[in-house]
């Protein structure tokens, strides 16, 4: 980590309460020390690809706000910006359903057995994916944190307990083979995805990629 110096900051703690306080609970006091920092996951560019009415490919699925991808951020989001769309978004979803309804759908197969991993390997997944699939991507970071996703997927059981955690880690196991498939594929470095060994942008892959699960096996198309 790196370190802030706020101490010269006036009425730090007036200004600042919240992380005054946090400093605080860990033992730091920021009038006086030097505030440790380190990167951390702050917003998941991408998403489930919608419109700005939240309407999906599936009918009646609504996605809206950090889960979407609408497009509008482009490789990175602008600060504060999530709140508009959120706010946009969420505004526009809700005016258009209040029109028109969807029409109801019917389900195709009651019987498909859905394998989940279980939600003790939250912990493991998390710590893959900070380390490797951070700020800086390198080839061998990626290719590690693949083969640990597999190992976790591979636990993947019809047998664990379909609590909501355990549909939590099996969606956020999904969602990160598809981060490092995505960045794996994506030979250049943009917004906020830094590849270390493409280190810049490449007017090529000026373009969105889709991840889609075919058989079991993410797939990424341009
Ligand atoms: C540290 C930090 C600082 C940030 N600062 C800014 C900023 O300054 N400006 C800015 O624009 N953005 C900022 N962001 C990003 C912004 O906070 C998020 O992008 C935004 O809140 C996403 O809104 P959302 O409604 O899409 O999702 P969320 O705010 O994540 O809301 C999702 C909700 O769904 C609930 N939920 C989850 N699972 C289930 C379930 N199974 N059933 C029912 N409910 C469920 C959750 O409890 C949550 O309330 C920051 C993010 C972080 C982490």
């Amino acid at each position: 980590h790196v370190y802030l110096d706020a101490r010269k900051i006036e009425k730090f703690e007036d200004r600042f309460p919240s992380i005054t306080a946090s400093c605080l609970s860990a033992g730091i006091d920021p009038q006086h020390e030097l505030i440790p920092v380190a990167p951390a996951a702050h917003y998941v560019c991408g998403g489930v690809k919608a419109t700005l009415d939240g309407a999906t490919s599936l009918q009646g699925l609504y996605v809206v706000g950090e889960a979407a991808c609408t497009g509008v951020h482009g490789a990175n989001r602008l600060a504060s910006n999530s709140l508009t769309e959120g706010v946009v978004a969420g505004t526009r979803v809700g005016r258009a359903l209040s029109w028109k309804l969807p029409e109801e759908v019917s389900t195709v197969d009651d019987d498909v057995e859905g394998a989940l991993i279980d939600s003790y390997h939250r912990a493991a997944l998390r710590s893959a994916m900070s380390r490797y699939v951070g700020v800086l991507r390198t080839p061998d970071g990626l290719a590690a944190a693949a083969r640990i996703l597999n190992t976790l997927g591979a636990n993947a059981s019809a047998d664990v307990v379909p609590t909501r955690k355990a549909f939590e880690a099996t969606n956020m196991l999904t969602v990160a083979i598809a981060v490092v498939e995505a960045a794996h594929t994506r030979e250049e470095s943009r917004g906020c995805h830094r590849r270390t060994d493409f280190a810049e942008p490449r007017t090529d892959w000026m373009r969105h990629l889709s991840c889609r699960i075919v058989d079991g096996r993410m797939e990424v198309s341009a």
